[in-house]
Protein backbone atom coordinates (compact mmCIF):
# COMPACT_ATOMS: atom_id res chain seq x y z
CA UNK A 1 0.00 0.00 0.00
CA UNK A 2 2.80 2.59 1.14
CA UNK A 3 6.00 1.75 2.50
CA UNK A 4 6.40 1.30 6.09
CA UNK A 5 7.21 4.75 8.12
CA UNK A 6 11.14 3.84 9.20
CA UNK A 7 10.90 2.83 12.23
CA UNK A 8 7.09 3.50 12.72
CA UNK A 9 4.77 1.94 15.43
CA UNK A 10 2.19 0.30 13.60
CA UNK A 11 -0.41 -1.25 16.07
CA UNK A 12 -2.75 -4.28 15.71
CA UNK A 13 -5.97 -4.49 15.69
CA UNK A 14 -6.93 -8.05 15.53
CA UNK A 15 -7.49 -8.35 18.87
CA UNK A 16 -9.15 -5.37 19.40
CA UNK A 17 -12.42 -5.95 17.66
CA UNK A 18 -12.49 -9.42 18.55
CA UNK A 19 -15.33 -10.92 16.43
CA UNK A 20 -14.25 -12.48 13.51
CA UNK A 21 -15.78 -9.44 10.71
CA UNK A 22 -16.00 -10.28 6.54
CA UNK A 23 -13.10 -8.57 5.16
CA UNK A 24 -13.04 -8.71 1.25
CA UNK A 25 -9.29 -8.52 0.49
CA UNK A 26 -8.20 -10.36 3.85
CA UNK A 27 -6.56 -13.03 2.33
CA UNK A 28 -4.79 -11.20 -0.33
CA UNK A 29 -4.39 -7.13 1.72
CA UNK A 30 -0.73 -8.49 2.87
CA UNK A 31 0.96 -9.21 -0.15
CA UNK A 32 -1.47 -5.77 -2.18
CA UNK A 33 0.60 -3.14 -2.84
CA UNK A 34 -2.41 -0.52 -4.12
CA UNK A 35 -5.33 0.41 -2.47
CA UNK A 36 -8.47 -1.17 -3.57
CA UNK A 37 -11.25 -0.16 -1.52
CA UNK A 38 -11.69 3.02 0.40
CA UNK A 39 -14.51 4.38 2.81
CA UNK A 40 -14.93 8.09 2.96
CA UNK A 41 -16.35 9.55 6.58
CA UNK A 42 -17.68 13.18 6.39
CA UNK A 43 -17.53 14.68 9.92
CA UNK A 44 -19.61 18.15 10.91
CA UNK A 45 -22.92 17.83 12.67
CA UNK A 46 -24.13 20.37 10.13
CA UNK A 47 -23.93 18.04 7.31
CA UNK A 48 -26.38 15.55 9.29
CA UNK A 49 -29.22 19.05 10.10
CA UNK A 50 -28.79 19.90 6.34
CA UNK A 51 -27.01 22.96 7.00
CA UNK A 52 -24.46 22.32 4.16
CA UNK A 53 -24.27 20.04 1.32
CA UNK A 54 -21.26 17.47 1.37
CA UNK A 55 -19.45 18.36 -1.45
CA UNK A 56 -16.00 16.87 -0.14
CA UNK A 57 -17.62 13.34 -0.27
CA UNK A 58 -18.75 13.87 -3.81
CA UNK A 59 -15.17 14.92 -4.94
CA UNK A 60 -13.16 12.84 -3.07
CA UNK A 61 -15.46 9.90 -4.25
CA UNK A 62 -15.05 10.73 -8.02
CA UNK A 63 -11.37 11.27 -7.40
CA UNK A 64 -10.68 7.99 -6.17
CA UNK A 65 -13.23 6.26 -8.77
CA UNK A 66 -10.58 8.15 -11.64
CA UNK A 67 -7.69 6.18 -10.12
CA UNK A 68 -9.21 2.73 -10.12
CA UNK A 69 -10.04 2.50 -6.15
CA UNK A 70 -13.55 1.16 -5.52
CA UNK A 71 -15.81 2.66 -2.72
CA UNK A 72 -18.34 0.66 -1.44
CA UNK A 73 -19.48 2.51 1.64
CA UNK A 74 -19.51 6.35 2.67
CA UNK A 75 -20.57 7.63 5.95
CA UNK A 76 -21.74 11.07 7.11
CA UNK A 77 -20.96 11.73 11.38
CA UNK A 78 -21.20 14.64 13.30
CA UNK A 79 -19.11 15.78 16.18
CA UNK A 80 -19.38 12.92 18.61
CA UNK A 81 -16.21 11.23 19.46
CA UNK A 82 -18.15 7.72 20.58
CA UNK A 83 -20.12 8.06 16.83
CA UNK A 84 -16.68 9.22 14.62
CA UNK A 85 -14.66 6.49 16.79
CA UNK A 86 -17.25 3.33 15.73
CA UNK A 87 -17.49 5.29 12.22
CA UNK A 88 -13.94 4.62 11.62
CA UNK A 89 -13.99 0.80 13.54
CA UNK A 90 -16.33 0.17 10.80
CA UNK A 91 -14.92 1.20 7.86
CA UNK A 92 -11.23 -0.15 8.90
CA UNK A 93 -12.88 -3.63 9.05
CA UNK A 94 -14.14 -3.03 5.27
CA UNK A 95 -11.63 -0.84 3.00
CA UNK A 96 -8.41 -0.06 2.52
CA UNK A 97 -8.29 3.72 2.91
CA UNK A 98 -10.49 5.04 5.30
CA UNK A 99 -10.82 8.72 4.39
CA UNK A 100 -12.11 11.28 6.82
CA UNK A 101 -12.61 15.06 6.23
CA UNK A 102 -13.53 18.02 8.37
CA UNK A 103 -13.42 18.41 12.71
CA UNK A 104 -9.90 19.35 12.44
CA UNK A 105 -10.14 22.37 13.49
CA UNK A 106 -9.15 23.84 17.06
CA UNK A 107 -12.48 23.94 18.92
CA UNK A 108 -13.33 21.43 21.57
CA UNK A 109 -16.00 19.82 18.99
CA UNK A 110 -13.38 19.37 16.09
CA UNK A 111 -13.02 15.55 17.32
CA UNK A 112 -11.53 13.83 14.65
CA UNK A 113 -7.76 13.44 16.05
CA UNK A 114 -9.20 12.28 18.97
CA UNK A 115 -11.41 9.64 16.95
CA UNK A 116 -8.75 8.35 14.97
CA UNK A 117 -6.49 7.85 18.01
CA UNK A 118 -9.33 5.91 19.66
CA UNK A 119 -10.07 3.88 16.89
CA UNK A 120 -5.87 2.86 16.47
CA UNK A 121 -5.55 2.47 20.14
CA UNK A 122 -2.86 5.33 20.14
CA UNK A 123 -2.03 8.18 22.43
CA UNK A 124 -1.34 11.89 20.61
CA UNK A 125 1.19 13.64 21.67
CA UNK A 126 2.68 17.34 20.60
CA UNK A 127 5.31 17.16 18.10
CA UNK A 128 7.50 19.72 18.17
CA UNK A 129 7.74 20.55 14.81
CA UNK A 130 4.32 21.24 14.00
CA UNK A 131 4.07 22.94 17.01
CA UNK A 132 6.53 25.32 16.02
CA UNK A 133 5.21 26.06 12.49
CA UNK A 134 1.75 26.77 14.19
CA UNK A 135 3.55 29.46 16.33
CA UNK A 136 5.04 30.89 13.36
CA UNK A 137 2.40 31.26 11.42
CA UNK A 138 0.72 32.91 14.15
CA UNK A 139 3.61 34.93 14.56
CA UNK A 140 3.42 36.13 10.57
CA UNK A 141 -0.22 37.15 11.32
CA UNK A 142 0.94 39.15 14.72
CA UNK A 143 -1.66 37.10 16.54
CA UNK A 144 -0.56 35.03 20.08
CA UNK A 145 -1.89 31.50 19.57
CA UNK A 146 -4.53 30.26 21.54
CA UNK A 147 -4.05 27.50 24.07
CA UNK A 148 -6.90 25.28 21.86
CA UNK A 149 -5.11 25.42 18.77
CA UNK A 150 -2.58 23.29 20.09
CA UNK A 151 -3.87 20.01 19.36
CA UNK A 152 -3.44 21.07 15.75
CA UNK A 153 0.26 20.01 16.22
CA UNK A 154 -0.87 16.58 17.43
CA UNK A 155 0.62 13.90 16.33
CA UNK A 156 0.17 10.12 16.63
CA UNK A 157 3.59 7.58 16.84
CA UNK A 158 2.10 6.10 13.71
CA UNK A 159 0.90 9.44 11.77
CA UNK A 160 2.58 11.44 9.39
CA UNK A 161 0.99 15.10 9.19
CA UNK A 162 0.19 16.29 6.01
CA UNK A 163 1.44 20.29 5.67
CA UNK A 164 -1.36 22.46 4.96
CA UNK A 165 -0.52 25.41 3.30
CA UNK A 166 -3.84 26.97 3.10
CA UNK A 167 -5.00 26.43 7.12
CA UNK A 168 -3.85 26.09 10.45
CA UNK A 169 -4.78 22.28 10.13
CA UNK A 170 -1.87 19.81 9.27
CA UNK A 171 -3.64 16.68 7.86
CA UNK A 172 -2.82 13.01 9.17
CA UNK A 173 -2.30 9.78 7.25
CA UNK A 174 -1.96 6.99 9.83
CA UNK A 175 -0.60 3.73 9.16
CA UNK A 176 -2.39 0.92 11.26
CA UNK A 177 -3.74 -2.46 10.47
CA UNK A 178 -6.61 -4.90 11.06
CA UNK A 179 -6.89 -8.26 11.48
CA UNK A 180 -3.45 -8.33 10.53
CA UNK A 181 -4.19 -6.54 7.04
CA UNK A 182 -2.93 -2.94 6.16
CA UNK A 183 -4.89 -0.26 6.71
CA UNK A 184 -4.14 3.75 6.00
CA UNK A 185 -6.44 6.08 7.86
CA UNK A 186 -6.27 9.86 6.49
CA UNK A 187 -7.84 12.64 7.80
CA UNK A 188 -7.91 15.77 5.28
CA UNK A 189 -9.70 19.43 6.86
CA UNK A 190 -13.31 20.39 6.26
CA UNK A 191 -13.15 23.32 4.41
CA UNK A 192 -13.25 22.58 0.56
CA UNK A 193 -10.74 24.82 -0.77
CA UNK A 194 -8.31 23.21 1.61
CA UNK A 195 -9.56 19.60 1.18
CA UNK A 196 -8.86 19.95 -2.60
CA UNK A 197 -5.54 21.18 -2.69
CA UNK A 198 -4.28 18.56 0.48
CA UNK A 199 -5.77 15.62 -1.43
CA UNK A 200 -3.88 16.68 -4.63
CA UNK A 201 -0.48 17.78 -3.67
CA UNK A 202 -0.45 16.09 0.01
CA UNK A 203 -1.96 12.76 -0.24
CA UNK A 204 -1.86 11.53 -4.11
CA UNK A 205 1.74 11.55 -3.91
CA UNK A 206 1.82 9.46 -0.90
CA UNK A 207 -0.46 6.80 -2.04
CA UNK A 208 -0.28 3.98 -4.33
CA UNK A 209 -3.24 3.22 -6.61
CA UNK A 210 -4.24 0.32 -8.66
CA UNK A 211 -3.73 2.09 -11.95
CA UNK A 212 -6.64 0.94 -13.26
CA UNK A 213 -8.51 3.00 -15.83
CA UNK A 214 -11.91 4.53 -16.40
CA UNK A 215 -13.66 4.71 -19.69
CA UNK A 216 -17.62 5.71 -19.64
CA UNK A 217 -20.23 7.09 -21.76
CA UNK A 218 -23.59 8.66 -20.78
CA UNK A 219 -26.37 8.04 -23.41
CA UNK A 220 -29.65 10.40 -23.35
CA UNK A 221 -32.91 9.14 -24.03
CA UNK A 222 -35.96 10.71 -24.76
CA UNK A 223 -39.65 8.93 -24.90
CA UNK A 224 -39.32 6.01 -22.51
CA UNK A 225 -39.47 5.64 -18.48
CA UNK A 226 -36.95 4.28 -16.17
CA UNK A 227 -38.53 1.08 -15.89
CA UNK A 228 -38.74 0.40 -19.34
CA UNK A 229 -34.92 1.49 -20.39
CA UNK A 230 -34.33 -0.71 -16.98
CA UNK A 231 -36.04 -3.84 -18.75
CA UNK A 232 -34.71 -2.94 -21.74
CA UNK A 233 -31.10 -3.42 -20.25
CA UNK A 234 -32.18 -6.30 -18.39
CA UNK A 235 -29.00 -8.49 -18.24
CA UNK A 236 -26.38 -5.25 -18.40
CA UNK A 237 -27.28 -3.44 -15.62
CA UNK A 238 -26.38 -6.40 -13.15
CA UNK A 239 -22.79 -6.90 -14.16
CA UNK A 240 -19.99 -4.76 -12.72
CA UNK A 241 -17.76 -4.12 -15.34
CA UNK A 242 -18.69 -2.64 -17.55
CA UNK A 243 -21.65 -1.32 -15.08
CA UNK A 244 -24.58 0.20 -16.96
CA UNK A 245 -26.57 2.21 -15.01
CA UNK A 246 -29.86 4.64 -14.98
CA UNK A 247 -30.34 7.68 -13.89
CA UNK A 248 -33.83 9.54 -14.27
CA UNK A 249 -32.47 13.37 -15.25
CA UNK A 250 -34.70 16.57 -16.09
CA UNK A 251 -34.02 15.82 -19.88
CA UNK A 252 -34.92 12.29 -19.81
CA UNK A 253 -33.15 8.66 -18.59
CA UNK A 254 -29.67 8.49 -19.05
CA UNK A 255 -27.69 5.39 -19.28
CA UNK A 256 -23.97 5.81 -18.24
CA UNK A 257 -22.20 2.70 -19.50
CA UNK A 258 -18.47 2.51 -17.09
CA UNK A 259 -15.43 0.19 -17.89
CA UNK A 260 -12.38 0.10 -16.06
CA UNK A 261 -9.21 -1.82 -17.32
CA UNK A 262 -5.04 -1.86 -16.98
CA UNK A 263 -4.79 0.84 -19.76
CA UNK A 264 -7.29 3.55 -21.42
CA UNK A 265 -7.15 1.37 -24.49
CA UNK A 266 -7.84 -1.78 -22.57
CA UNK A 267 -10.98 -0.08 -20.67
CA UNK A 268 -11.99 1.72 -24.13
CA UNK A 269 -12.41 -2.07 -25.61
CA UNK A 270 -13.94 -3.16 -22.83
CA UNK A 271 -16.63 -0.46 -23.18
CA UNK A 272 -17.59 -0.15 -26.70
CA UNK A 273 -19.38 -3.42 -27.45
CA UNK A 274 -21.60 -2.74 -24.15
CA UNK A 275 -22.37 0.41 -25.46
CA UNK A 276 -23.00 -0.15 -28.56
CA UNK A 277 -25.66 -3.14 -27.41
CA UNK A 278 -27.21 -0.06 -25.09
CA UNK A 279 -28.18 1.40 -28.10
CA UNK A 280 -29.05 -1.08 -30.40
CA UNK A 281 -32.10 -2.19 -27.69
CA UNK A 282 -32.60 1.65 -27.14
CA UNK A 283 -32.82 2.61 -30.61
CA UNK A 284 -34.93 5.24 -31.45
CA UNK A 285 -35.29 6.97 -27.98
CA UNK A 286 -31.41 8.41 -28.40
CA UNK A 287 -31.22 11.66 -28.51
CA UNK A 288 -27.81 12.37 -27.76
CA UNK A 289 -24.49 11.62 -25.66
CA UNK A 290 -22.15 12.98 -22.90
CA UNK A 291 -22.15 16.58 -22.84
CA UNK A 292 -24.86 17.28 -25.04
CA UNK A 293 -27.72 19.57 -24.15
CA UNK A 294 -30.75 18.84 -25.86
CA UNK A 295 -31.70 23.19 -26.55
CA UNK A 296 -28.04 23.26 -28.06
CA UNK A 297 -28.87 20.67 -30.42
CA UNK A 298 -31.55 21.95 -31.10
CA UNK A 299 -30.16 25.65 -32.11
CA UNK A 300 -27.22 23.78 -33.89
CA UNK A 301 -29.52 22.44 -35.94
CA UNK A 302 -31.50 25.79 -36.86
CA UNK A 303 -28.15 27.51 -37.44
CA UNK A 304 -26.89 24.47 -39.60
CA UNK A 305 -30.15 24.29 -41.81
CA UNK A 306 -30.75 28.46 -42.07
CA UNK A 307 -34.41 28.00 -40.24
CA UNK A 308 -35.48 30.71 -37.69
CA UNK A 309 -37.91 29.50 -35.61
CA UNK A 310 -41.13 31.24 -33.83
CA UNK A 311 -42.17 30.04 -30.30
CA UNK A 312 -46.02 30.35 -29.01
CA UNK A 313 -45.87 29.03 -25.28
CA UNK A 314 -49.55 28.29 -23.87
CA UNK A 315 -47.82 25.49 -21.77
CA UNK A 316 -44.56 25.65 -20.29
CA UNK A 317 -44.40 29.61 -18.93
CA UNK A 318 -41.69 30.55 -20.86
CA UNK A 319 -39.67 27.22 -19.26
CA UNK A 320 -38.97 26.24 -23.48
CA UNK A 321 -37.41 29.35 -24.19
CA UNK A 322 -35.66 30.12 -21.04
CA UNK A 323 -33.70 26.67 -22.11
CA UNK A 324 -33.13 27.74 -25.10
CA UNK A 325 -31.91 31.41 -24.26
CA UNK A 326 -29.73 29.69 -21.94
CA UNK A 327 -28.13 27.47 -24.58
CA UNK A 328 -27.62 30.67 -26.79
CA UNK A 329 -25.46 32.84 -25.10
CA UNK A 330 -23.54 33.20 -28.34
CA UNK A 331 -26.19 36.03 -30.18
CA UNK A 332 -24.52 35.22 -33.29
CA UNK A 333 -26.99 33.74 -35.73
CA UNK A 334 -29.72 34.03 -33.15
CA UNK A 335 -32.37 31.73 -34.97
CA UNK A 336 -35.33 32.29 -32.69
CA UNK A 337 -37.79 35.30 -34.43
CA UNK A 338 -40.23 35.74 -31.82
CA UNK A 339 -41.84 34.10 -28.97
CA UNK A 340 -45.08 34.53 -27.50
CA UNK A 341 -45.35 33.40 -24.38
CA UNK A 342 -49.29 33.10 -22.94
CA UNK A 343 -50.90 31.53 -19.98
CA UNK A 344 -54.08 29.72 -20.87
CA UNK A 345 -56.27 30.76 -23.56
CA UNK A 346 -54.96 34.36 -24.14
CA UNK A 347 -51.78 33.26 -26.30
CA UNK A 348 -55.09 32.63 -29.44
CA UNK A 349 -55.92 36.45 -28.18
CA UNK A 350 -52.66 37.39 -28.26
CA UNK A 351 -52.26 35.75 -31.99
CA UNK A 352 -55.88 36.97 -32.96
CA UNK A 353 -56.26 33.67 -33.70
CA UNK A 354 -59.62 32.63 -34.27
CA UNK A 355 -60.68 29.52 -32.59
CA UNK A 356 -63.00 28.58 -29.51
CA UNK A 357 -61.75 26.58 -27.48
CA UNK A 358 -63.73 23.62 -26.80
CA UNK A 359 -64.58 23.36 -22.96
CA UNK A 360 -64.02 19.77 -23.13
CA UNK A 361 -62.17 17.45 -24.94
CA UNK A 362 -62.51 14.23 -26.23
CA UNK A 363 -60.60 10.93 -25.40
CA UNK A 364 -57.56 10.91 -28.09
CA UNK A 365 -56.34 14.82 -27.29
CA UNK A 366 -57.52 15.36 -31.02
CA UNK A 367 -59.15 18.88 -30.14
CA UNK A 368 -55.84 20.17 -27.99
CA UNK A 369 -53.78 18.72 -31.14
CA UNK A 370 -56.32 21.17 -33.34
CA UNK A 371 -55.22 24.11 -31.14
CA UNK A 372 -51.94 23.46 -31.05
CA UNK A 373 -51.52 23.28 -34.93
CA UNK A 374 -53.96 26.45 -35.46
CA UNK A 375 -51.51 28.52 -32.70
CA UNK A 376 -48.92 27.17 -34.85
CA UNK A 377 -49.93 27.94 -37.90
CA UNK A 378 -51.52 31.19 -37.41
CA UNK A 379 -47.58 31.81 -35.14
CA UNK A 380 -45.48 30.79 -38.61
CA UNK A 381 -47.47 33.49 -40.64
CA UNK A 382 -47.92 36.14 -37.85
CA UNK A 383 -43.85 36.14 -37.38
CA UNK A 384 -42.78 35.29 -40.75
CA UNK A 385 -40.78 32.01 -39.40
CA UNK A 386 -39.53 29.26 -41.29
CA UNK A 387 -40.83 26.95 -38.32
CA UNK A 388 -42.91 27.62 -35.38
CA UNK A 389 -43.49 25.53 -32.37
CA UNK A 390 -47.00 26.01 -30.40
CA UNK A 391 -48.07 24.38 -26.98
CA UNK A 392 -51.67 24.35 -26.18
CA UNK A 393 -53.18 25.79 -22.91
CA UNK A 394 -53.53 23.00 -20.37
CA UNK A 395 -57.00 21.51 -20.23
CA UNK A 396 -57.63 18.94 -17.32
CA UNK A 397 -58.25 15.45 -18.81
CA UNK A 398 -60.90 13.85 -16.35
CA UNK A 399 -61.44 11.32 -18.59
CA UNK A 400 -61.82 8.11 -16.53
CA UNK A 401 -64.00 10.03 -14.22
CA UNK A 402 -62.64 9.76 -11.40
CA UNK A 403 -60.26 12.40 -9.54
CA UNK A 404 -57.73 9.87 -9.39
CA UNK A 405 -57.54 9.44 -13.26
CA UNK A 406 -57.40 12.78 -13.65
CA UNK A 407 -54.34 14.15 -15.73
CA UNK A 408 -53.40 17.23 -17.47
CA UNK A 409 -53.46 17.85 -21.48
CA UNK A 410 -51.43 19.53 -23.76
CA UNK A 411 -50.15 19.61 -27.58
CA UNK A 412 -47.13 20.21 -29.35
CA UNK A 413 -47.23 21.25 -33.03
CA UNK A 414 -44.55 22.27 -35.55
CA UNK A 415 -45.90 24.20 -38.42
CA UNK A 416 -42.95 24.64 -41.42
CA UNK A 417 -42.97 24.57 -45.13
CA UNK A 418 -44.22 20.77 -45.74
CA UNK A 419 -47.08 21.21 -43.04
CA UNK A 420 -48.02 20.84 -39.82
CA UNK A 421 -47.15 17.88 -37.17
CA UNK A 422 -48.92 17.72 -33.92
CA UNK A 423 -49.11 15.46 -30.54
CA UNK A 424 -50.91 15.25 -27.72
CA UNK A 425 -48.66 15.28 -24.15
CA UNK A 426 -50.73 14.08 -21.26
CA UNK A 427 -49.12 13.84 -17.92
CA UNK A 428 -50.34 12.89 -14.64
CA UNK A 429 -51.44 15.15 -12.10
CA UNK A 430 -48.59 16.30 -10.80
CA UNK A 431 -46.74 20.35 -9.76
CA UNK A 432 -47.14 22.74 -12.10
CA UNK A 433 -43.42 23.37 -12.08
CA UNK A 434 -42.90 19.91 -12.72
CA UNK A 435 -45.31 19.91 -16.05
CA UNK A 436 -43.72 23.10 -17.26
CA UNK A 437 -40.42 20.99 -16.88
CA UNK A 438 -41.87 18.17 -19.17
CA UNK A 439 -43.68 19.83 -21.54
CA UNK A 440 -40.72 21.85 -22.72
CA UNK A 441 -38.78 18.76 -23.15
CA UNK A 442 -41.04 16.73 -25.24
CA UNK A 443 -41.36 20.14 -27.67
CA UNK A 444 -37.73 20.21 -27.77
CA UNK A 445 -37.63 17.01 -28.16
CA UNK A 446 -40.11 16.79 -31.20
CA UNK A 447 -38.33 19.64 -32.73
CA UNK A 448 -35.11 18.37 -32.73
CA UNK A 449 -36.39 14.77 -33.77
CA UNK A 450 -38.11 17.16 -36.97
CA UNK A 451 -34.76 18.87 -37.85
CA UNK A 452 -32.93 15.63 -37.09
CA UNK A 453 -34.98 14.12 -39.92
CA UNK A 454 -33.85 16.91 -42.73
P1 LIG B 1 -11.85 24.41 10.47
O1 LIG B 1 -10.44 24.52 10.89
O2 LIG B 1 -12.25 25.43 9.44
O3 LIG B 1 -12.83 24.28 11.61
P2 LIG B 1 -12.37 21.61 10.05
O4 LIG B 1 -11.46 20.61 9.44
O5 LIG B 1 -12.64 21.52 11.49
O6 LIG B 1 -11.86 23.03 9.63
P3 LIG B 1 -15.16 21.66 9.79
O7 LIG B 1 -15.21 22.53 11.02
O8 LIG B 1 -15.77 20.32 9.87
O9 LIG B 1 -13.69 21.51 9.25
O10 LIG B 1 -15.79 22.45 8.58
C1 LIG B 1 -15.39 23.77 8.26
C2 LIG B 1 -16.21 24.25 7.08
O11 LIG B 1 -15.85 23.53 5.92
C3 LIG B 1 -17.71 24.01 7.21
O12 LIG B 1 -18.35 25.05 7.90
C4 LIG B 1 -18.14 23.96 5.78
O13 LIG B 1 -18.28 25.24 5.24
C5 LIG B 1 -16.97 23.26 5.12
N1 LIG B 1 -17.19 21.81 5.08
C6 LIG B 1 -16.92 20.93 6.05
N2 LIG B 1 -17.22 19.67 5.68
C7 LIG B 1 -17.71 19.75 4.43
C8 LIG B 1 -18.19 18.80 3.48
N3 LIG B 1 -18.20 17.50 3.76
N4 LIG B 1 -18.59 19.24 2.28
C9 LIG B 1 -18.55 20.57 1.99
N5 LIG B 1 -18.11 21.51 2.83
C10 LIG B 1 -17.68 21.13 4.05
MG1 LIG C 1 -14.11 22.93 12.57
Amino acid sequence: MVAPPAGGAVCSLTEWRGAPILVPHLGTLDAMDSIRSAELIAVGTELLLGEIVDTNTAYLARALADRGVDVYWSQRVGDNRGRITEAIDTALSRADLVLLCGGLGPTEDDLTREAIADAVGETPVVDAELERVLRERFGRLGRDMPNGNLKQAWLLPSAEALPNPAGTAPGWLVRTSFAGAPRLVAALPGPPRELTQMWNEQLVPRLVFPGAVFAAATLKTHGIGESHVGSALAGLTERANPSVATYAKRDGVHVRVAAKGASREAARAALEPVLREVERRLDGHVWGRDADELPTLVLQALRTQGLELAIVDGASGGALIDRLDEAGDDREGWPLTSAVIAWRDDAMAVLGAEMDAPASLDRDGADAQAIAAHLAETGRARCAADLCLALAPWRVNAMDGTPAGASWLSAWAIAGPNGTEARRVTLPELGHGWRRERVAFTALVALWTQLART
